[in-house]
């Protein structure tokens, strides 16, 4: 069975990393997949002649999630090209670690914008095709981080708490017309994300996860299949917490 056979899904920031592989399993599981990348532009053409084997429609998009205009114009190009959007998926984001001690203006405002802004851009975009197909299914990757806080990550963890409270009050709005509204919260995914982190930092982390390994790009995929789907369809304002058991 393909979970989400026919539907359109439009996924930020799907040049590397986590994106990447919720693309490759949506297209696989036979979604029309929009994505888009902001500086990796040979990844993410790469990633649309990659992806077009698997027989839907696939089109890269190069977008600043953390842009209002830039937001709006394109869901009206994926709306253009694919109809409609059925499924949205936050997933663009990155981290600017240090104490709060050393944090410059710059990096606070950095983060929130194209963590948590992005996710108001795009969600306020695609209410309107979703509302007028009378459903939807809004997934925002947040992170165990937004759930416990982080030292030397106050923004990414503000960011990303204010991804919980966003996702749960459109999920009260749009449930109505529904629209459905989840995050996903991965712990310790390798990626270059997590890359960035020295040996004993990684030592450290895998230490304290029960299943005793980093997550994949994978896992996170298929949490985001479950809530894309018809599996989930009377789940709503959740977080899917997809760590090992590191959180608990
Ligand atoms: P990554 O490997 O650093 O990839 C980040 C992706 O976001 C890239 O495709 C990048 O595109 C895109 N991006 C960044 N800024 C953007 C913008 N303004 N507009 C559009 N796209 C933008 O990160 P990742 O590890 O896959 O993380 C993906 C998501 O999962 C993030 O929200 C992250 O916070 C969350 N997460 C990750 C982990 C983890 O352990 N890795 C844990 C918890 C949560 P370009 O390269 O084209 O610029």
């Amino acid at each position: 069975m393909k979970l989400v056979d026919q539907k359109n899904v439009l996924i930020t920031g799907a040049s590397r990393g986590i994106g990447r592989a919720i693309a490759e399993e949506f297209a696989k599981n036979g979604a029309n997949v929009a994505f888009t990348y902001l500086s990796s532009v040979e990844k993410g053409q790469a990633l649309e002649k990659e992806l077009s084997s698997y027989g839907t429609k696939i089109k890269g998009y190069q977008s600043d999630a953390s842009d209002y205009k830039a937001a709006e114009e394109l869901v009206n190009a994926v709306v253009a090209d694919f109809g409609t959007v059925d499924i949205l998926i936050n997933n663009a984001g990155v981290t600017k670690d240090t104490l709060l001690m050393r944090m410059s203006e710059e990096q606070w405002d950095d983060v929130l914008r194209i963590n948590l802004k992005s996710v108001f851009n795009l969600t306020k975009a695609v209410t309107k095709p979703m509302m007028k197909a009378k459903s939807g299914s809004i997934i925002n990757i947040t992170s165990v981080v937004g759930l416990m806080g982080n030292a030397g990550q106050a923004n990414y963890s503000a960011s990303k708490a204010g991804i919980l409270g966003f996702t749960k009050s459109v999920a009260k709005e749009l449930g109505s017309r529904n629209i459905r509204s989840n995050a996903v919260a991965p712990g310790f995914i390798e990626t270059e994300m997590t890359g960035e982190l020295n040996e004993e930092q990684l030592k450290e982390w895998t230490k304290s996860i029960p299943l005793k390994r980093a997550g994949q790009g994978l896992d996170i995929a298929n949490a985001c299949l479950y809530l894309a789907s018809d599996l989930s369809a009377y789940v709503t304002g959740q977080t899917l917490v997809v760590d090992g058991g590191m959180l608990m």
